[in-house]
């Protein structure tokens, strides 16, 4: 494990970005970034409003890598109007949809991470469709019921360097604490015999990679 720490300012914008990360799992997101971010490119699946992406943005800028974070910026099915976690201010009342994409440019812009983090807006699938690039880092966190998250994972798990890692968050073992679609997955990773894991943070999982396929 790294024994990096995060700049004070970058600390600080992580910290008052919007978004779904606590900071001892967004600190194991950096860490795991500085630690695997040499060996190639790192890409985050579920940009929402950035606050990971600074974590992440962090991490690669001490190792000399770059971050790619996927989204189409209309928020998950868990997070539109009527739910829980629902943010009446990223509606567009223009089209009647969300859209964090001025909030995400917002939090990067401000922690001074445009070199770092480049965003891809898109459907994730469609982008995992056209995707070539071997990742030394790939981080989960889209659509987090059954069928978007077997689609990144089936999608983008497979670029996932030999000794690279597949981290995912929203990982609940007990379903009174939270979804169980993302802890299926999860399982299916470890099972396929392809990745080992090594971090255990909260809710979030890092496995390394230590043969091919995905199971
Ligand atoms: N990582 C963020 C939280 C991500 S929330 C943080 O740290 O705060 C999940 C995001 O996944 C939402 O912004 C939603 O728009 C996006 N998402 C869900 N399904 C998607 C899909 N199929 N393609 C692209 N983005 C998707
Ligand atoms: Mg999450």
């Amino acid at each position: 494990m790294s024994n990096a720490t995060m700049p004070a300012d970058l600390l600080y914008a992580a910290q008052h970005a919007k978004g779904f990360m606590p900071h001892e799992e967004g600190t194991a997101l950096f860490e795991t970034a500085v630690e695997y971010g040499p060996r190639g490119p790192i890409c985050e699946i579920g940009s929402y409003c950035g606050k990971s992406a600074v974590y992440l943005g962090a991490g690669a800028r001490q190792a000399g890598s770059v971050v790619f974070t996927v989204d189409h910026h209309r928020g998950s099915e868990e997070i539109q109007p009527g739910w829980a976690h629902h943010d009446p201010t990223l509606m567009d009342p223009r089209f009647g949809k969300m859209d964090s994409l001025p909030t995400f440019r917002t939090t990067i812009a401000s922690a001074g991470l445009e070199e770092e983090v480049i965003a891809i807006v898109g459907r994730s699938e469609r982008v995992a469709g056209l995707w070539n690039t071997p990742l030394a880092m790939l981080f989960i966190d889209g659509g987090h019921s059954e069928l978007p998250v077997t689609r990144d994972y089936e999608g983008w798990a497979p670029h996932v360097m030999q000794g690279g890692a597949l981290v995912f968050h929203d990982i609940y073992p007990d379903p009174a604490t939270g979804g169980q679609a993302p802890y299926r997955v999860y399982q299916r990773a470890l099972a396929s015999g392809a990745f080992r894991e090594v971090r255990q943070e909260g809710s979030l999982r890092v496995l390394e990679r230590i043969g091919p396929g995905i199971g």
